[in-house]
Order: C-alpha cells, then sequence, then structure tokens
C-alpha cells in the first residue's frame, strides 16, 4: 500500500549567521509562515544552524513553541574526551537536536570525510537519538564518467552498511555540481536518482524503511523550482542551502505548492 511521507524542508545554513542573527531569522520566518501548511504538521520545517547558535536557536524554539525541527550540520564521531574541536552527538541531543547532517559534499571535500568517516558519523547520530541526513552525491567528473547514479548509490550503501532496519534516517541526493551553482538538476534527473537510492534503503533496510523513508533533493533549489521537484513521486522534500538564507524565499519554499 501506499505510505505516506511528510514532506521535509531542510535549511543548511552552512557557515552563515551568528546567534543574533540566528534569532533574528527564526522569528521572522516564524512570522511570515503564520497558518501556513506546517502549522497542522502537513510539512515538516528544520533549520541547520552553526554550533555557536544553537542554544539561542533551541531556546527561542521552546519558547514561542515554534514549529521548526533543530538540525546540526555536523558530530563527532566519539561520545566525549580529549577530541578538541569536536561536538558530541550526546551534546547534541541535550539541546533538543533532532536531526544532524552528514556527508555533506563540503566536509567530504574539505575535510575529507570518507565513506568510513561518514558511516561512524551515521552510527554515532543513531546511538545518540538523532536522525542523520546521509548526504551522498556525483561530482561533475562522477558524471560524465559514470553517469549520475553510480557514486550516489555506492556512497549510501556504505552509510547504511551498519544500520538497523528500524532506524530513523533521512537520505539527501545532491549533485556536487548543483550544490550552490543555480544550475539545479531537473526532476526528471532528481527523480531518478532518488528513486534508484530509495532501492539501495530496500536492499540494506527493507522493504519498510524503503517506503517511510524520506529522500530529498538538494542543489540551487528556490521557490521557482521547489514544487518541480515535489511533484516527483520519489522526491520528498528539499535540503536547501544560500536560499534558506533569505527569509521571504525559504518561506515561499517551505509554501510550495504541487
Ligand atoms: P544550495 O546548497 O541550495 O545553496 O545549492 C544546498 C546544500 O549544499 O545543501
Amino acid at each position: 500500500g501506499m505510505t505516506k511521507r511528510t514532506p521535509l524542508i531542510a535549511g543548511n545554513w552552512k557557515m552563515n549567521l551568528d546567534h543574533l542573527q540566528a534569532v533574528a531569522l527564526v522569528q521572522k520566518l516564524h512570522w511570515t509562515l503564520k497558518d501556513a501548511k506546517h502549522e497542522d504538521g502537513s510539512v515538516e520545517v528544520a533549520v541547520f544552524p552553526p554550533f555557536t547558535d544553537i542554544r539561542s536557536v533551541q531556546t527561542l524554539i521552546d519558547a514561542d513553541r515554534i514549529p521548526f525541527t533543530l538540525g546540526a550540520q555536523d558530530l563527532s564521531t566519539h561520545d566525549d574526551g580529549a577530541y578538541t574541536g569536536e561536538v558530541s552527538g550526546a551534546f547534541l541531543a541535550k539541546l533538543d537536536v533532532k536531526q544532524v547532517i552528514i556527508g555533506h559534499s563540503e566536509r567530504r571535500e574539505y575535510h575529507a570525510e570518507g565513506d568510513d568517516v561518514v558511516a561512524a558519523k551515521v552510527a554515532a547520530a543513531l546511538k545518540h537519538g538523532l536522525v542523520p541526513v546521509i548526504c551522498v552525491g556525483e561530482t561533475s567528473e562522477d558524471l560524465e564518467k559514470f553517469g549520475a547514479s553510480a557514486v550516489p548509490v555506492a556512497q549510501l550503501e556504505k552509510a547504511l552498511a551498519g544500520v538497523s532496519s528500524d532506524a530513523d534516517i533521512v537520505v539527501a541526493y545532491e549533485p556536487v555540481w548543483a550544490i550552490g551553482s543555480g544550475q539545479a538538476a531537473t526532476p526528471q534527473q532528481a527523480q531518478e536518482v532518488c528513486a534508484k537510492l530509495r532501492e539501495v534503503i530496500a536492499s540494506s533496510l527493507g522493504a519498510e524503511a524503503a517506503a517511510r523513508t524520506r529522500v530529498l533533493y538538494g542543489g540551487s533549489v528556490k521557490s521557482a523550482n521547489i514544487a518541480s521537484f515535489m511533484r516527483e513521486p520519489d522526491v520528498d522534500g528539499a535540503l536547501v542551502g544560500g536560499a534558506s538564507l533569505k527569509v521571504d524565499e525559504f518561506a515561499a519554499i517551505i509554501r510550495f505548492e504541487k
């Protein structure tokens, strides 16, 4: 039968907005979205601020009962100890962080995070009750050599190797060439790869997990193209970078109509 998956619109702020700017943006976004459909739970809105903003955003969300999910952009593979500069999933969970981005192409490229590190971070997130938002995607070189799906499929297989079938996860297909470029994938391209990623979830975690797990598209999503992605059957939402920093633009993305 049909499993209804709640669409997820996730804002990855990257290294933008200090805690004061973060509070201002979340307040404005909440006000702009008054009576929008996320209020009744038909769309989940998540924000992923820098670590230094998380306490401030958590306090605001809690005080004003703002229906946004709080996320983080990274976590340590370790629980605690002598790991200077690292942040534990345990600490994030204590601040009501629910989701954590893992394997973003900027971490893979600038911090040399390979599939082994990604798998260890997925395990760490799940251990602390956080939902890993597992990012996969091909570079333009990969695209030329192997086509669109081979690299993201292989990345996801490795990320899910140690995951149990009842784990709560999110998968984000983000072609590296589409990130921050203004050149989004076509809805057809996104659908094709997201469908293959759902097959990976099915073979790794089973049919039930494949039916309930949200698979997002990311890479130059904006208000003008969100609806075309959301019409695709295997695209359950979007991971939004640049456009999540602009209140009206992000609100318009959240208000998408198919
Ligand atoms: P973009 O970034 O929306 O600015 O292309 C997406 C991402 O990196 O998650």
